[in-house]
């Protein structure tokens, strides 16, 4: 049995909440695409933890956590993020790093951050973690795998042909130093020995998995709206955040997905540039206050502690990114974040050159969507932590009946603070 969890909208979902809830009932959380870029909040008895590139699954024993082939793997932020939760007290997460993934290099961060200051103001606001060079150079077939750091001519024969084509481009595109090919090969031969315990054949072990019935949750990263295909082009991420690329980047057979569990919040929140398009997004001191007010520490990005913009939850873009994901059902988080507010709007149309519609357009159109509103009665009634659904005051359930009839797609799981056990499920 094989589910997902992914993102409906932007990203920050709270993604992570929902898998580390699932995790539990698993045998085996897999990461499929993305990088250290983004990252997932969990709060559990050991603490609070940002985890960008272990999966949600690393706090149970029972678990084998895995970093399929899809992944951005920097080594360096792994490791790092093994030694927090090592001095955190959490035991050592049981882990696979699939051999076939490929080596996040520290040449891809500088790209990154040469072109995105080559872009100044119309920089895509990359977290400047090197993904979008990753994957650039993964589709140019000059990426490195996991494998090749244990054959090492291959390694010293696949790295001199990347370092020479990204020294062409440093020297005379950045006008930056040229990066040294043997101290790149030095540095890499000492992190294979760091992650050398966990490197396997995931493929082969996903599939047995399946034989023998296990469950699987697919980890996705990002949301919808950041799909590099179906999503907000050009400003998405450069992995496919669609549950559909689980099969890809998890190894997993497409029949095999049975459930695609969508995450979305019951307001809208986006981390990346001013430029982005965001039809919902509040602003000014109304939108200081949500900001303030949401997730469990305030709308910060949990990787680059960025503030986020907030917005009022847009049922065009998650009907869409629900249809798109493919999705079962819907877990909404962070109802409990509303419960401060008189009216609540809702995103239900765009407006387009004088034309309403409730289809998410083209990215060339979203510039110009402007948004139409409905406006439902508040609750004003601190729901924080409350865990039967029917206990919910009557207009938060009103809300939700009411997303859920636009977003098309069954809201089975809301969520009513950060903790673990501030849950409820709808029937
Ligand atoms: P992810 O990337 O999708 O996992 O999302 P993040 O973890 O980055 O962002 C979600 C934020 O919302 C985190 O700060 C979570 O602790 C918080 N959060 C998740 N669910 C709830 C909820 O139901 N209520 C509140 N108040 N915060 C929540």
């Amino acid at each position: 049995m094989v589910k997902a969890i992914v993102g409906a909208n932007w990203g920050d979902e709270g993604k992570g909440k929902i898998t580390d809830l699932l995790a539990e009932q698993s045998d085996i959380v897999i990461r499929f695409q993305g990088g250290a870029n983004a990252g997932h909040t969990i709060i559990n008895d050991y603490g609070r933890f940002a985890l960008h590139t272990l999966p949600s699954g690393a706090f149970y024993k029972h678990v084998t956590n895995i970093i399929g082939n899809g992944v951005a793997l920097d080594i360096r932020k792994l490791t790092a993020e093994l030694t927090g939760l090592v001095e955190a007290g959490v035991p050592a997460p049981n882990l696979i790093i699939s051999e076939r993934a490929q080596l996040l290099m520290p040449y891809h961060v500088l790209q990154d951050t040469y072109e995105e200051e080559r872009l100044g103001g119309h920089a895509f606001g990359s977290t400047k973690s090197g993904i979008a060079p990753f994957y650039s150079d993964k589709y140019a077939k000059i990426g490195i795998q996991v494998c090749d750091l244990f054959d090492e001519p291959r390694l010293r024969e696949r790295l001199n042909r990347a370092v020479e084509i990204k020294n062409i481009l440093f020297e005379n595109m950045y006008h930056k130093p040229a990066i040294q090919a043997d101290e790149l090969f030095d540095e890499l031969l000492s992190l294979r020995e760091i992650i050398r315990p966990y490197v396997g054949d995931a493929v082969t072990f996903v599939h047995q998995a399946l034989k023998e019935g296990k469950s699987i949750l697919l980890e996705g990263q990002l949301g919808a709206m950041k799909d590099p295909d179906l999503g907000i082009v050009p400003m998405t991420t450069s992995s496919h955040t669609l549950a559909g690329f689980g099969c890809v980047g998890a190894a997993i057979p497409p029949t095999a997905v049975e459930d695609v569990i969508c995450v979305s919040k019951a307001y809208s929140s986006c981390v990346g540039s001013q430029t982005e398009p965001f039809v919902s997004e509040l602003l000014g001191e109304a939108g200081d206050e949500l900001r303030r007010r949401g997730g469990d520490k305030g709308e910060f990005g949990a990787t680059t502690g960025r503030p986020r913009r907030v917005g009022w939850f847009d049922t065009v873009a998650t009907r869409y990114g629900c249809m798109i994901q493919g999705a079962t059902q819907v877990a909404l988080t962070c109802l409990d974040v509303l419960s401060y507010l008189d009216e609540i709007q809702v995103c239900t149309g765009y407006e387009i050159d004088g034309q309403v519609t409730k289809n998410f357009p083209v990215p060339a159109l979203l510039e110009r969507a402007k948004p139409v509103f409905t406006t439902l009665p508040g609750w004003k009634e601190d729901i924080r932590g409350i865990t039967d659904y029917d206990a919910l005051p009557a207009n938060a359930k009103a809300y939700v009946d009411f997303l859920e009839q636009e977003i098309e797609t069954p809201i089975t799981i809301v969520s009513t603070g950060p903790k673990r056990h501030e849950i409820t499920l709808r029937g």
